[in-house]
């Protein structure tokens, strides 16, 4: 890449950095041991010093970079004074070095919106927070980790950083951070990954797989059921149903051939939970959309809300609209 990249690049390689840094305020966060949980809508719904340290650092590094560009975060802070070493002034190399798509070349930092959650899977991450409380693993670094703390490291694998930027209503590039990748390797791996993916450039930071196509394997929520979102999951006829947290790691799912879809006929998901994952989901030819098929646009003026729920696939998109039940669709509908 020879010149001055475009905006977008840059923008991209800025919010894969910021995705770093977030994610090491989750790790430092979770070690000290102390969550400062509050609970937003209710016990189902919770903020933690995590996701508001995250979101500072985020929004706070991106605008001193990209004064003009919109940035919609999760959490409702007030605006105060950000501490320097919250700031991320990083650009990934790997991704300035690429070619623009054409078709983004000439975006302004005017025409992007940048939807942040700053920590997807709050649920499981205070979880595995009061699990690792009991085994007395807190507070020491994070190299003590190792698979002898099964569950509570099967819920870290759940946590993610999600930064998406989107443009004209559509998601066009996403960031996902999994703060806690490779707990499996034990003492001394460096913890932590960084996926992104841009439409016309395809995705990178994993290795892409597919689940055999005569399997079925949908996953779901865990923490956020109810009768329309089991009936839902039943009737795309699964051979496997998985329930795990965050709408970042079900993606992650679909794109490295752990599940068939991601089906979840409820409200609750917003425009956050989506953006980044959808864009590195079709960057690599799969689709996210509402349980009518419609896809979600991501206007700045948009609702948060994805009322319509979520169906996510690498393939086959079209079986598992097919299979949604008019119950389920009418219970949606009536939202
Ligand atoms: P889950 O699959 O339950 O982890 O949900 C994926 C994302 O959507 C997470 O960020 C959740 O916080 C959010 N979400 C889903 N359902 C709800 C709900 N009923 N209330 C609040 N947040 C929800
Ligand atoms: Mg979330
Ligand atoms: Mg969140």
């Amino acid at each position: 890449m020879s010149g001055n990249p475009a905006v977008v690049m840059r923008l991209v390689a800025s919010a894969y950095s910021v995705a770093e840094k977030a994610g090491a305020i989750v790790r430092k966060v979770l070690h000290s041991g102390d969550l400062g949980i509050v609970e937003k809508t209710g016990a189902n719904d919770l903020q933690t010093l995590a996701d508001r340290l995250a979101q500072k650092s985020i929004c706070a590094s991106l605008y001193r970079s990209f004064p003009n560009i919109t940035i919609i975060g999760e959490e409702d802070l007030p605006s105060e004074e950000v501490q320097e070493d919250l700031i991320e002034s990083g650009q990934a190399e790997e991704i300035l070095q690429k070619s623009c798509p054409e078709d983004y070349k000439a975006l302004k930092e005017e025409e992007l919106v940048v939807w942040v959650d700053p920590l997807d899977g709050t649920k499981e991450y205070t979880e595995a927070s009061r699990c690792l409380h009991l085994q007395d693993v807190v507070q020491k670094p994070l190299k003590g980790l190792n698979k002898t703390h099964g569950t509570a490291m099967w819920l870290l694998d759940n946590v993610t950083v999600l930064i998406g930027i989107a443009y004209e209503g559509r998601a066009i590039a996403g960031v996902i951070n999994q703060p806690f990748y490779n707990y499996q390797l034990g003492s001394g791996a460096a913890l932590g990954r960084t996926m992104w993916g841009m439409l016309g450039l395809g995705a990178f930071g994993f290795e892409l797989r597919e689940v055999p196509a005569d399997k079925r394997i949908v996953t779901t929520t865990r923490s956020h059921s109810n009768k329309t979102v089991t009936d839902c999951v039943n009737a795309m006829e699964p051979h496997e149903v998985i329930r795990v947290g965050g709408a970042g790691n079900k993606i992650i799912q679909l794109i490295e051939g752990k599940a068939s879809a991601y089906v979840f006929a409820s409200p609750g998901c917003k425009k956050w939970d989506t953006c980044a994952p959808e864009a590195i989901l079709h960057a690599v030819g799969g689709r996210l959309t509402d349980m009518f098929g419609n896809t979600y646009c991501y206007n700045a003026d948009v609702k948060h809300m994805n009322s319509a729920g979520v169906l996510a696939t690498l393939r086959n998109h079209d079986y598992y609209v097919s299979r949604v039940p008019p119950s389920v669709q009418q219970a949606l509908k009536s939202e």
